[in-house]
Order: C-alpha cells, then structure tokens, then sequence
C-alpha cells in the first residue's frame, strides 16, 4: 500500500514524455551519411529508380537470403504487385488475416478479387493455418500469412496446406524484415514477400517506399515489368502494368540505413525484455498481458503490444495519454468489421480471437532509442492504473 501511494504522489510533476515512436534520434546518430547520400541524389539528377534502387536492391536480396526483389512505391503496392505478378483477378479468393492493417486486404479488392478473412492465434495474432485449412476451396488462389507486429506466422504449416496446389504464398512483412523462423529470414518463406520502407517500420525511408522479393525469376521479371506499366521495350506494353517505382532519394537514405539494421533490431530485443523482465517485477500478471516470443523464432519487435483484458484497455490509454506516454492501438477493428468490407456479409463476432484483439490490445513505445528510465516510466504509470483498478474491484480482505 505504501507503494501505491508513494506512486500516487509522483502524479503531476513528471514533465516527461515518451513518444511511440521518435525518429529524430535515429536521424542524429546517422545525420552526416545521410545528408551526403541524400545530397549525391540531388546531384545526380536521377530521381526515379538508377543506380541507388539497383543497389538497395542487391542489399535487400542479400539480407532477406533471397535471389530477387524488386522496388516500388510503398509496402502496399508490393502487396498489390505481387498479386497481379499471380493473375488475381474477379472470382478469385484471396485468404487474409482480419487482424492486419487494411492494405493486406485492399490489394485483393483492387483486382476485383475477394478477401477471406481468417482468424488469428491468440498468442502471436498471426493468422491461425487451422482457420486456413478450413477456408481453402476451388477458388482460393492466394494467401497472404501476415509476420504482424514483426513475429513470424506458422509459414512452415501454412506452406503444407498449400502444398501441391495452385494457391500462391505472399509474405506480408511490412512489419518484420529479418525477423526468421527456423533461422530462416522472410522472404523465402512464401512465393514472394512485401516489405515496406514507411518510416515507422523497423527500416523506414524517408518518404514512402517498398520492395518485393523473391526467389523466383519468373515473378522478379514479371513485378519488374508490372511497376513500370508493362512496358518493355519504351513504349510497348505486353501486359497492363502500373505506376509503381521506388525513387532514389529513399534507395539512398535505405542503403545508408541497413547496414544499422540489425543493431537496432538487437536494440529493440533488449527494450522488449525489459518490458518484461518490469512487468513481472510490477506483478501484474492478472490485467496485463504481455507479448511472447513463439519457440524457433526471431522477433524483430516492430510493435510491443500489450492486452488488457475485462474492458479496461481504453482507460489504461487515456491515463497513459495524460502522462505524455505515447501508445497506440494496432488495430481498433478487425477488418471483417470495417464499413467498406460490410458486403462482404461478416457477422462482427464470427472472428472471436480477432475480436477480442481489437478490444484489448495496446502498443508501447518500442523503438531502438527508448531509454530504460523511460521504460520505467512506462511501467510505473500502468502499474499505477492497475493498482488503482484493483481498489476498486477487488474484494477487500475482512
Ligand atoms: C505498413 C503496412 C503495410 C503497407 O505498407 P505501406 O508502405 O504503408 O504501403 C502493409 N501491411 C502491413 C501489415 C503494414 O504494417
């Protein structure tokens, strides 16, 4: 009791604030690389594509252990390309976890195709395969396992139920480059695999960017073609492509980025297990429920997210938000329940796991430069919350 008290009166003269996510930290430790690449750019006069995108190309291959990838203008797009690289088309399924953020659907819509929305596993909030296995039929001609919050899917299950068949395999993992499974990266897990460069993924640009990789040469030609409106040589097209090319200002702050990538992927490992190694000092097991790290797996912790279950998640938010603490719910609706989506005829509590996510999960500040003091802030003020929580509900002692 004294605890909470002397908690209690340390509310209001914390001027601190934690941000979720704050990208002039990371800007300070590599302003001087990144003003040169930036300024070759503007040199060079070649702003789309060239030399800097070929070359971030060849890094990325390399560093998602694959033959090919290929760029393009954001993590959506490398979606949407690699499903038209597979002639999705009207009449077609697409099987799509509901838990995810809009685009791993949107990308099937656009091609006149049909989402299918599956369920997620608890534990991980990736798409669960046995919801999978019960939704493949004649028309399900892709699906898209999506690494959320920067976890790996079950990709070895999923690939069995697709074995044999016609149904192609696309990575989303906007969220989770180097993350592996099995001590295998993404991006050979599926037939093709999206990356994004949004600048809150864990390797961001400066503006928006993405990139498919692959290794197989049919589709890598095929999505090279498709970017640049199916035209080859200038001028002739052979296919219907799009508009979709990675500009050299992003190849270039990408190429000065990546070679820090894994010690800011380390980094945000050590902030992970701090959160828990504080939330299990804080004693809280029975109203938070913090994020676990499947067996065979590298995490990347794009995203830190907590449950609060018995409906307390959005007071919890709005005491952290009155403690400057930054935080964010990925994703309030499932998007089974989404109004564009409503035609598609999904009653809201068909998806219960995705449901129940909706309603209780929260994402903490995660990013590399967080410090320890103010991950104990963090904690301190949720601890706050629950102890003031547990006043009220908890039966006193006689
Ligand atoms: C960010 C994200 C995308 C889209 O990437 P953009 O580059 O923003 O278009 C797709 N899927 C998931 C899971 C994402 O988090």
């Amino acid at each position: 009791m004294a605890q909470i008290i002397s908690l209690g009166t340390s509310r209001g003269d914390h001027t601190q604030q934690v941000p979720l996510l704050d990208l002039k930290r990371q800007y300070a430790e590599i302003c001087d690389d990144m003003d040169v690449a930036l300024r070759s750019v503007s040199d060079s006069g070649q702003f789309v594509l060239g030399p800097e995108v070929k070359k971030l190309e060849q890094n990325l291959a390399a560093y998602c252990q694959v033959d090919h990838a290929v760029g393009c203008a954001s993590g959506s797009d490398a979606l949407l390309l690699s499903l038209m690289a597979c002639d999705i088309k009207s009449g077609d399924e697409v099987i799509v976890p509901s838990f995810t953020f809009f685009a791993t659907a949107s990308a099937v819509t656009r091609l006149g195709a049909t989402p299918i929305f599956a369920d997620v596993e608890p534990k991980s909030f990736n798409i669960d395969p046995h919801h999978v296995a019960q939704l493949i039929n004649e028309k399900t001609k892709a699906i898209i396992p999506v690494n959320l919050f920067g976890q790996m899917a079950e990709m070895k299950t999923l690939n069995d139920l697709v074995r044999g068949r016609n149904i192609a395999m696309i990575e989303d993992s906007a969220q989770a480059i180097g993350a592996e499974l099995e001590n295998r990266r993404t991006g050979s897990w599926g037939d093709m695999c999206a990356l994004s460069f949004y600048p809150t993924k864990n390797l961001g640009g400066v503006g928006d960017g993405g990139m498919v990789v692959t290794n197989n040469a049919t589709f890598a030609d095929k999505l090279r073609l498709l970017r640049g409106h199916g035209m080859e040589p200038r001028y002739y097209h052979s296919i219907i492509g799009i508009n979709s090319r990675l500009d050299s200002y992003q190849a270039a702050a990408l190429n000065v980025k990546l070679p820090h990538l894994d010690k800011w992927t380390t980094m945000r490992k050590q902030n992970a297990d701090r959160y828990n190694a504080l939330f299990c000092d804080a004693d809280l097991d029975e109203m938070v429920v913090y994020p676990e790290t499947l067996p065979n797996r590298r995490h990347v912790w794009n995203q830190y997210v907590i449950r609060v279950p018995n409906g307390l998640r959005d007071a919890m938010r709005q005491e952290l938000t009155e403690s400057k603490i930054g935080t964010e719910i990925y994703y309030p609706l499932g998007l089974h329940e989404q109004e564009c989506f409503r035609y598609l005829g999904y009653a809201l509590e068909s998806l219960p796991e995705t449901f129940r996510a909706t309603r209780e999960v929260i994402a903490l500040p995660i990013y590399p430069e967080l410090t320890e003091q103010e991950q104990i802030f963090v904690v301190e003020k949720i601890k706050q919350f629950c102890e003031k929580q547990r006043q009220f509900t908890l039966p006193k002692a006689a």
